[in-house]
């Protein structure tokens, strides 16, 4: 059998007569010169990984936007939860706040440990933080080498649309990675219809992962009565398997409030 080392020596050559014979620089043709966008450097007999295909991998543990890889679990700032505004339970927002921080804590180190749990559902509204904790669980899984899906539900939802309008599928090979994807982030549910068609998708989604005890975590601008309303019975019966709901609550949209005081994003 031809070795591998003799294959990628072949294949360097290839592109290096290539290359010289069409007179262009290197720089010009490939996205990576150092490798040629083979993804690795041949030594002597024996091949190591290119930078690019570090950076490459590195890039695969990380969240696609980097306004969701800024947020971390020491970024949530409590002082922008009021201490001096309860509940009608009498708790007060900052307390309500840290609980929820600790319970995204909790549940990151869980699923980092390999100690399984159904998921986490944060209600609040707009620019209330549900999103920062929940791809603070992200980035803190995704460093610790577990692979998470952060789907953000009215994309993912257009998205499919899409698809299915191009291409007449409706097996989506979209819908099955996020079905089985180790570790699953569901955001913003709530800000689109639920029209029978959505319903019939988050079911087939949610049902899977909860019978195939892969976790999933909601944010939701709906509170827990509003969201098994839209939702329908069949999925509210299930999310209630979920167990751990948290709520936030502001007295603004914190990202508004941040605006106006001339500091960054979270
Ligand atoms: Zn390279």
């Amino acid at each position: 059998m031809e070795k591998l080392s003799d294959r990628l020596h072949g294949l360097a050559d290839e592109f290096t007569k290539m290359a010289e014979e069409s007179q262009v620089d290197d720089a010009d043709i490939y996205r990576c010169p150092l490798c040629r966008d083979c993804g690795w450097i041949i030594e002597g007999s024996s091949a190591r990984p290119c930078v690019c295909r570090q950076q490459e991998q590195q890039d695969q543990r990380r969240l696609p936007l980097p306004h969701l890889q800024r947020m971390l679990f020491e970024n949530f700032d409590l002082q922008l939860y009021p201490a001096n505004i309860k509940t009608a339970n009498g708790n007060s927002y900052r307390q309500l706040a840290r609980e929820a921080l600790s319970a995204a804590m909790a549940f990151a180190n869980s699923l980092a440990k390999g100690i399984n749990r159904p998921g986490l559902i944060f209600e609040g509204t707009v620019g209330s933080g549900k999103t920062f904790l929940a791809a603070a669980i992200a980035n803190d899984l995704l460093a610790k080498g577990v692979d998470v899906e952060f789907i953000v539900v009215p994309e993912f939802l257009d998205q499919l649309r899409q698809q299915i309008h191009s291409n007449g599928d409706s097996e989506s090979a979209l819908i099955r990675r996020i079905q089985e994807a180790p570790v699953l982030i569901f955001d913003d549910m709530g800000a689109h219809n639920f029209s029978p068609w959505v319903q019939n998708i988050l079911f087939t989604i949610i049902n899977y992962r909860l019978n195939h005890q892969l976790p999933i975590i909601i944010t939701t601008n709906l509170n827990m009565d509003e969201l098994c309303e839209a939702i329908g019975e069949r999925i509210a019966s299930r999310l209630m398997e979920i167990g751990t709901n948290v709520r936030l609550f502001v007295d603004k949209d914190i990202r508004l409030k941040l605006f106006r005081d001339g500091r960054d994003q979270w």
